[in-house]
C-alpha cells in the first residue's frame, strides 16, 4: 500500500500515530496485489502459472495529494459544484459548519453518481438500478432540505458535472439535457411525494393522540418511508417536535425484512437448462436458410409439451425481442411430421415446440425443419424497420432516445425508449415521415461478425443491459443505423413496404413506446380505414371528400331540431300552467302542487316549475316526467316557502329515494333522478307528508 504523509499538523498528535492511524495525517492512496499462489481446498499453497500485480490507484484522492487539498471536495473535480451550491446558500462559506459542509458534500457526490447514471441510460424507477438512482436523487434532496433548500435545486448543478466531465466521458455530455431533466422531473415528484407523505404521518400522530399514545410504531415509520419515501429522520423530526417518539429499532427491522426478501428474490439464477442437459450446441443456420434437412438429436417431454431437438435448424428462437419462427417437420414426400409452434434457446441448444402428427419422431431421424417464410419475413420486416425506428428517434429526439425494450412480431413492433415527454403531433409525423424515406432509399441491409471493440470503434449501439461475448453481430443500414443485433433482417430497407405509426403512449416515468405496423399488416390497416370510411360515406349519402361537409351538415341540423324541439316544449308545458295550478292543496298555509307530466325533459320542467311559482306565492311545486322510463324529478320553492323552512333539495331527495333514486340541490331549485316507476305514483302522493315532517309539523 502506498500512503501520502500529510504532515504532523494532520496528525493527531498521539504517541502511536503511524500509517494506519485513524487521524487525517496519512491517507491510502495506491494498493498493489501481487498475485503469487493459488490456495488450495487443504490450505496449501500451490504456484500460480502466471504471477501479476493487481494495481488500483485513487484518481481522487491523488488529485487531491497533487492540488494540496484537504479532501476530493475542494479539488477541481468537485469545487465548481461545491461553488454553485455554495451561491444557491447566500451568506454561507464553506468550512463554516461541520454538518453543512457534510451536507453540501453529500449533495456534490451524489449529484455526480445521478448525472453519470442517467448519460448510461440509467432512469428513476422502483427497481434494480433505477431504484439506486431515485435514492440518491432523493438523499441529496434531503440534505438540501437541511440546507433549507426546498424547491427543486439538484438539477442545477447536473450541468455543472456535464462540463467537468464532458471531455473525458462523451456521453455525460452527450446527455447532458437528459440528465438535467430527469433529475428535475424527480426532484418534483419527490417534493409532491413528501407532501403526501406528510398529511399521513399527520394522520398517523392525530389517531396515537387520541388513543393517548406518543410512540409511532416501526411499522408505521416503514410504511411512510417504503410507500411515501419518507426518510426516517425527517420522520423522527417532525415527530419530536410533537413530542413523539419514533420505535427506530422497530423500523430498522422491518428495513431488514424487507431487503432479505429481495435477498431471495435476486438470487442467482441459473440459466435454465433442465431437461436438455448433454445436448450439443445446436447450430443455427436461420440467417441464410428457411428449409433445411437436419436429423433429430433429442425429443423431450416437459410438463406435457412436445419438444424436438434437432442438429442444425433455422428456427430462430425467441431473443432480442424478435418472436419465435413457425413451420413444419417434414418428411422427404412432404408429408407434415410436426407443426412447429415456437422455438426456445434452453442454453445453448435451441428447442423446438411441437405439435406432433405422426408418433414416430425418433432421436437419429432424418427431417426437413421448414420455416413459415412468409410469416418470417413479415418479422423481418418489423424488425429492420425497428433499427431504422430507432435510428429516426435518435435523429429527431436527440441521442438520448435509446432502446429501452422492444417487440418485434410479424409486420408489427413495439419499441420502448427513454424519452422525458411525450412527442408532440409534429415530431410523431416527423418520425413516421423519416422512417418511410429512409424505406423508398432502398438501403442495403448488411451483417457481418466482427470483434466487440471494432463493432464499438464503427458507433455500433449497444444494448444497455446486454451481455456480448468477444465476436458480436452488427446489422449496419448504410449510413443510417448501425447496431449489435442477432436478429433476422431484410436485405435492402424498401422491402419493409410501409411503415405505419399506431401510438405513442408512455409505459413509466422517462420511458415512452411506440407501436407500429409494416408490410402487409399496415397495407391492412389501410384497407380496414378504408372500408369504415365507405360504410360511412355510404350511411350518409356522400363521397369521402364530401363527408367532413355531410358531417357539418348534420350537426347543424341537429343543432337546429334540438332548439324547435325545446321551443316546442317550453309552449306545451307552459299550456299546462293554469291547469296545474288548479290542483294546488293547501298544506299548513304553503300551496303544494305535485304532478307527473310525461315526455318533458329536465330543462322544460324546470321551466314549467319556475312559471308556476312566479305566479303562485307561498308555493312548493314538485314535478316528475318520465321520459323513455327514466324518471326526472323537479322541485322548485318560492322564497316565501323557503322561508317558513322548506328545503327544495331535501325535499326532492326523500322524494326521489320512494323510487330507489336520489338528488338534492339548493334550498330554491333541486333536481333528482328515480328509478321504479311504478312507484313514482307513491312518491308524489307522500310529499305532502314529507312536507309536513320537515315543517317539523308532524
Ligand atoms: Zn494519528
Ligand atoms: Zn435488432
Amino acid at each position: 500500500e502506498i500512503h501520502y504523509d500529510r504532515g504532523e499538523k494532520y496528525g493527531c498528535g498521539r504517541e502511536d500515530c503511524k500509517v494506519g492511524c485513524d487521524c487525517d495525517r496519512f491517507g491510502e492512496l495506491w494498493n498493489l496485489v501481487f498475485q503469487q499462489y493459488d490456495m488450495q481446498k487443504d490450505g496449501t499453497l500451490a504456484p500460480l502459472p502466471k504471477v501479476g500485480i493487481d494495481t488500483g490507484m485513487g484518481l481522487e484522492r491523488l488529485a487531491a495529494v497533487m492540488q494540496g487539498k484537504e479532501t476530493v471536495f475542494e479539488t477541481d473535480l468537485f469545487m465548481p459544484a461545491v461553488q454553485a451550491i455554495l451561491g444557491m446558500l447566500k451568506g454561507y462559506s464553506y468550512g463554516g459548519d461541520k454538518e453543512k459542509d457534510a451536507a453540501i458534500r453529500i449533495i456534490a457526490d451524489h449529484t455526480r453518481a445521478a448525472v453519470f447514471a442517467i448519460a448510461d441510460g440509467v432512469m428513476p424507477s422502483n427497481e434494480g438500478r433505477g431504484y439506486v438512482l431515485r435514492r440518491l436523487i432523493r438523499r441529496a434532496h434531503i440534505y438540501g432540505r437541511k440546507l433549507h433548500l426546498e424547491s427543486p435545486f439538484l438539477y442545477k448543478l447536473a450541468p455543472v458535472f456535464s462540463d467537468l466531465m464532458k471531455d473525458v466521458y462523451e456521453e455525460v455530455g452527450k446527455q447532458a439535457k437528459l440528465a438535467e431533466e430527469v433529475i428535475r422531473r424527480e426532484e418534483e415528484r419527490f417534493i409532491e411525494t413528501m407532501g403526501r407523505s406528510l398529511k399521513v404521518l399527520e394522520e398517523i400522530i392525530e389517531r396515537h393522540s387520541i388513543a393517548g399514545e406518543k410512540t409511532i410504531s416501526g411499522e408505521e415509520a416503514f410504511m411512510l418511508y417504503d410507500t411515501y419515501g419518507l426518510p426516517i429522520e425527517l420522520t423522527c423530526e417532525i415527530a419530536s417536535s410533537r413530542g413523539f417518539c419514533v420505535d427506530t429499532d422497530g423500523f430498522k427491522e422491518a428495513l431488514e425484512r424487507q431487503k432479505e426478501l429481495a435477498r431471495v428474490r435476486s438470487a442467482f439464477r441459473v440459466e435454465d437448462v433442465e431437461g436438455f442437459e448433454g445436448l450439443a450446441k445446436t447450430q443455427f443456420v436461420g440467417y441464410e436458410e428457411t428449409a433445411v434437412k437436419a436429423t433429430i438429436v433429442g425429443v423431450r417431454e416437459i410438463d406435457g409439451e412436445l419438444f424436438v431437438v434437432l442438429d442444425r435448424t433455422p428456427f430462430y428462437a425467441e431473443a432480442g425481442g424478435q418472436v419465435a419462427d413457425t413451420g413444419w417437420l417434414k418428411d422427404d414426400d412432404g408429408n407434415v411430421l410436426a407443426e412447429v409452434l415456437d422455438a426456445r434457446w434452453f442454453g445453448d441448444v435451441i428447442a423446438h415446440k411441437v405439435k406432433a402428427v405422426c408418433e414416430k419422431l425418433t432421436e437419429g431421424m432424418s427431417v426437413n425443419a421448414i420455416v413459415d417464410e412468409a410469416r418470417r419475413t413479415a418479422i423481418m420486416r418489423a424488425h429492420t424497420a425497428t433499427h431504422i425506428l430507432h435510428a429516426a428517434l435518435r435523429n429527431i429526439l436527440g441521442e438520448h432516445a435509446r432502446q429501452s425494450g422492444s417487440l418485434v412480431a410479424p409486420d408489427r413492433l413495439r419499441f420502448d425508449f427513454t424519452h422525458p415527454q411525450p412527442l408532440t403531433e409534429e415530431e410523431i409525423e416527423k418520425v413516421e415521415r423519416w422512417v418511410n424515406e429512409v424505406v423508398l432509399q432502398d438501403i442495403p441491409v448488411q451483417t457481418f461478425e466482427t470483434s466487440f471493440d471494432d463493432a464499438k470503434a464503427m458507433g455500433a449501439i449497444a444494448l444497455f443491459g446486454e451481455k456480448y461475448g468477444e465476436r458480436v453481430r452488427v446489422v449496419r443500414i448504410g449510413d443510417v443505423s448501425i447496431e449489435l443485433c442477432g436478429g433476422t433482417h431484410l436485405k435492402h430497407t424498401s422491402q419493409v413496404g410501409i411503415f405505419k405509426l399506431l401510438s405513442e403512449t408512455s409505459v413509466a416515468a422517462n420511458i415512452r413506446r411506440i407501436e407500429a405496423l409494416t408490410g402487409l399488416e399496415a397495407l391492412k390497416l389501410t384497407l380496414e380505414q378504408k372500408a369504415t370510411l365507405l360504410s360511412v360515406c355510404e350511411l350518409l349519402g356522400t363521397q369521402p371528400e364530401r363527408l367532413k361537409e355531410a358531417i357539418q351538415a348534420l350537426l347543424e341540423e341537429r343543432r337546429k331540431l334540438q332548439k324547435r324541439v325545446e321551443q316546442l316544449e317550453a309552449k306545451t308545458a307552459m299550456a299546462q300552467v293554469e291547469e296545474l295550478m288548479k290542483k294546488a292543496v293547501t298544506v299548513d298555509g304553503i300551496k303544494l302542487i305535485t304532478a307527473h307530466v310525461p315526455n318533458m325533459s329536465e330543462t322544460a320542467l324546470g321551466q314549467l316549475a319556475d312559471a308556476i311559482v312566479s305566479r303562485m306565492p307561498q308555493c312548493v311545486v314538485v314535478l316528475a316526467s318520465t321520459v323513455e322510463g327514466k324518471i326526472s324529478f323537479v322541485a322548485k320553492v318560492s322564497s316565501e316557502a323557503q322561508a317558513m323552512g322548506v328545503h327544495a333539495g331535501r325535499l326532492i331527495g326523500e322524494v326521489a329515494r320512494i323510487t330507489g333514486g336520489g338528488g338534492g340541490g339548493r334550498a330554491d331549485f333541486a333536481q333528482a333522478g328515480g328509478k321504479d316507476i311504478n312507484k313514482l305514483a307513491e312518491a308524489l302522493n307522500k310529499t305532502k307528508e314529507i312536507l309536513l315532517r320537515q315543517l317539523g309539523r308532524k
